[in-house]
């Protein structure tokens, strides 16, 4: 058996995803490193944890796993519908935001279509443009690290089917204006799809962020992707959705499996929907946190952007790879952007305000070249 002559042609340009320590679940990396205690600031998680109205709706559902869930989560895409200002033929869910990407990308791409992602951007975009065979097209950041629209508007071709982008980015936490967004939008042709990932959307409020929601019913080719992963806490039940128009809902919907939300996930949703209380805290600790650690950047005359999101993109100046070592030393995972072309960059997660003073302490030493006390 020739497996390399039984798997797709596309089979080459994809792969598992990577293992490294700073993606391993923290009880793995408390004993590949040895430590009792370790903060993993590496994967944008919420430290706050899910809402308790959510936890104990999750728990609640327990007594209903003999049972299905709903196809389409419909209780969750009425809430959803109410609180966006959209028809819930205008939302789907999927497991997790990730899924929401390749179900969009099963739908839509071809193997001879081309799609834009800028160079510095989520992987996942480049993934499932793989996964359908299609071209990649990188597009180049600005030099404040911002995505430069003009330079995407510049690569659409006739066979350009779909734009990822990530508002505000991840891993740079910069947003895209509202205004510029709008500008780009009237440019771009109605048959390429605009996919705009707002994973970190319930964060953002500066940059001049908006939702592109909204533009969305003006622009039909927009399509917008949220996750319940981010600030409401629920990465390991995955959950996420998109919003865009009816027509382009139904036509993912062909593509969707069905129950690909599990009932302990669409319960927990709907409760951290009415859970305004915990977004506002977690928005708090986060503004707390992120406030602590641009402080020491400051001090340490790093380059850093003013995160729209919940992590910070800074460039330490040093080879990231012995910062990353000697801050796993000290308990802190953080994440290294060399597979950006960024060696000297990390995206920094803001945890708990008592975590992130201790970070500080600990990034400090390892920038001056102290010893760890
Ligand atoms: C975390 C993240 C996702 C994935 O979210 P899941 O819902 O956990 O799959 C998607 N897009 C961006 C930009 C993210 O940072």
């Amino acid at each position: 058996m020739k497996l390399e002559k039984m798997v797709r042609s596309v089979y080459p340009n994809l792969s598992p995803y990577v293992c490294k320590l700073e993606d391993l679940p923290v009880e793995e990396i408390k004993q590949a490193l040895g430590l009792d205690k370790v903060s993993k600031l590496s994967f944008n998680e919420n430290p706050l944890g899910p809402s308790p109205k959510a936890i104990d709706a999750m728990q609640k559902s327990l007594t209903q796993l003999n049972l299905y869930p709903s196809s389409n989560g419909e209780a969750v895409l009425h809430k959803i519908a109410e609180k966006e200002g959209v028809t819930s033929d205008s939302i789907i869910l999927s497991n997790g935001a990730d899924e929401m990407i390749i179900l969009v990308a099963q739908t839509f791409l071809e193997p001879d279509d081309e799609v834009i992602i800028p160079k510095i951007s989520f992987v996942q975009y480049l993934a499932s443009t793989h996964l359908m065979g299609s071209t990649p097209v990188f597009s180049p950041m600005k030099k404040d690290l911002g995505v430069d629209l003009d330079a995407i508007l510049e690569r659409i071709t006739n066979k350009t089917k779909a734009i990822f982008l990530c508002n505000p980015n991840n891993p740079t936490g910069r947003a895209i204006p509202a205004e510029e967004l709008e500008v780009f939008l009237s440019k771009v042709p109605g048959q390429v799809l605009v996919v705009i990932d707002e994973a970190y959307h319930e964060y953002a409020d500066g940059d001049g962020y908006r939702s592109s929601v909204e533009l969305g019913k003006r622009y039909k080719n927009v399509f917008v992707v949220r996750t319940f992963s981010k600030i409401y806490s629920l990465a390991a039940a995955r959950i996420g959705y998109g919003i865009g128009q009816p027509e382009m809902v139904d036509a993912i919907n062909h593509v969707r499996p069905p129950f690909n939300v599990n009932s302990i996930a669409q319960a927990g949703a709907l409760a951290s929907l009415d859970d305004d209380e915990h977004v506002l805290h977690s928005r708090q600790i986060n503004e707390e946190g992120k406030r602590l650690l641009i402080d020491v950047c400051e001090e340490l005359g790093l380059t850093y952007v003013s995160s729209q999101a919940n992590f910070v993109y800074v460039d330490t100046a040093k080879d990231n790879k012995v910062v990353f070592e000697q801050l796993a030393e000290r308990g802190f995972i953080v994440r290294t952007l060399t597979g950006y072309g960024l060696p000297t960059s990390l995206r920094i997660s803001i945890g708990q305000p008592d975590d992130m003073k201790n970070f500080s302490k600990a990034f400090k030493e390892v920038i001056q070249n102290e010893e760890k006390d």
